[in-house]
């Protein structure tokens, strides 16, 4: 997050609020913990804490008793250390030539995604005279990242490995851990427990937020969680458990009454069929609010859905507020895009996205409140 463009607007002229709510955050863990128990759960705190702010995040995760840490880069895990005193930080997208040194300083533990990875983590571990602790990431259906099953087996054959690093645990990641009927968790579960009985002394780390309400098979050794902390709906099975920890508000930034057979916005793509009520607030495309909401999303006021009309502009965009009483909203009124009437993921379903991306672009020019 780029705090000094929040410095610049000030809380008064800010464009849009974006409250995060740092106690449903704390709930959430604390849910999941509750949940996965004895099993503990890491967090997942990668891209910023899902444009939340790490800063911010992560020591309440660590005060509620969060011991595990998950970043995508080895950046993310240098930048993370200084508010996560103690904890252990994990870089999933493992180790790029030439990082070794560096995380081994730090004492990061990386994901190691092929053999190429685990080799240079067993030169450095053999340079510095010292095990090096490490996970290792088996693909087991996703191929994304993580080694195909042959290799570790190959890997793992000999005692080299074991002699240099110290695996704290065997990883894998679930496709469709949100999809509580797919097939696919349970195929990923048969590969998981077929390469886990190749080490079979190494504990396992396997489910996502999803693979959490997918039952305690998927829990293993350790759950990674990260948008059912941050209040996204973890999983199709029951409706949202999760408490929401995002509310944003944005500024109306003028009104108007527009003629039937008026254009509204870029391309002029929206034809007004009758006089038409409008108002325009202070957010678009640049504000992570995506340009696919054009003519199909909307925002709230007092529960009333307001459709947004023409297409969406990069620092603002146009709603019909004609189902409003004339003067209900007037210059600096603030209408709802995200909270109580539209959840993250209801506007995302509107972008034809999900709630992650949504969550990740929100941008920095809200005013941010963490409560
Ligand atoms: C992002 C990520 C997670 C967290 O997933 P959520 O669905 O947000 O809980 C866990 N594991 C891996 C490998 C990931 O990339």
């Amino acid at each position: 997050m780029n705090t000094h463009s929040i410095e610049i607007i000030s809380r008064d002229g800010a464009p849009g609020y974006l409250s995060i709510d740092l106690g449903a955050l704390r709930q959430n863990y604390r849910s999941l913990c509750a949940r996965t128990a004895p099993v503990p759960v890491a967090a997942v705190v990668k891209a910023n804490a899902y444009g939340l702010d790490v800063a911010r995040v992560a020591p309440v995760l660590r005060d509620a008793g969060c011991r595990d840490f998950f970043v995508a880069h080895v950046g993310e895990a240098h930048r993370l250390r200084p508010y996560v005193d103690g904890a252990r930080i994990f870089v999933l997208n493992g180790l790029q030539p030439g990082a070794e040194d560096g995380c081994a300083d730090a004492g990061i533990v990386p994901v190691l995604n092929s053999l190429e990875q685990a080799q240079n983590w067993m030169k450095t571990a053999t340079t510095r005279r010292r095990r090096l602790p490490a996970v290792l990431q088996v693909d087991t259906g996703m191929s994304r990242l993580g080694l195909p099953p042959e290799e570790l087996s190959a890997l793992t054959a000999d005692g080299t490995l074991r002699d240099r690093l110290d695996l704290l645990f065997l990883m894998s990641h679930l496709a469709s851990g949100d999809e509580f009927e797919n097939a696919q968790n349970a195929d990923q579960l048969k590969a998981m427990r077929q390469a886990s009985a190749l080490v079979p002394d190494v504990p396992v780390c396997f489910a996502n937020s999803g693979g959490i309400f997918l039952g305690p098979d998927f829990h293993a050794a350790m759950a990674r969680s990260g948008i059912a902390l941050y209040g996204g709906a973890p999983t199709d099975a029951t409706a949202n458990p999760m408490k929401p920890v995002v509310r944003l508000d944005v500024r109306v930034i003028q009104t108007r009454t527009v003629p039937a057979g008026a254009r509204v916005g870029y391309g002029g793509t929206h034809v007004t069929a009758a006089e038409t009520r409008l108002a325009t607030i202070a957010a678009g495309y640049a504000d992570g609010l995506p340009r696919s909401l054009s003519h199909t999303g909307a925002v709230y006021f007092d529960g009333v859905r307001l459709p947004i009309v023409g297409r969406v502009s990069m620092d603002s965009m146009t709603v019909d507020i004609g189902a409003l009483p004339p003067g209900a909203l007037a210059l600096g009124s603030l209408v709802e895009v995200i909270g109580p009437h539209q959840t993250l993921e209801a506007i995302a379903a509107d972008a034809g996205t999900i709630a992650y991306e949504i969550l990740t672009s929100l941008g920095d020019r809200y005013h941010r409140e963490y409560r």
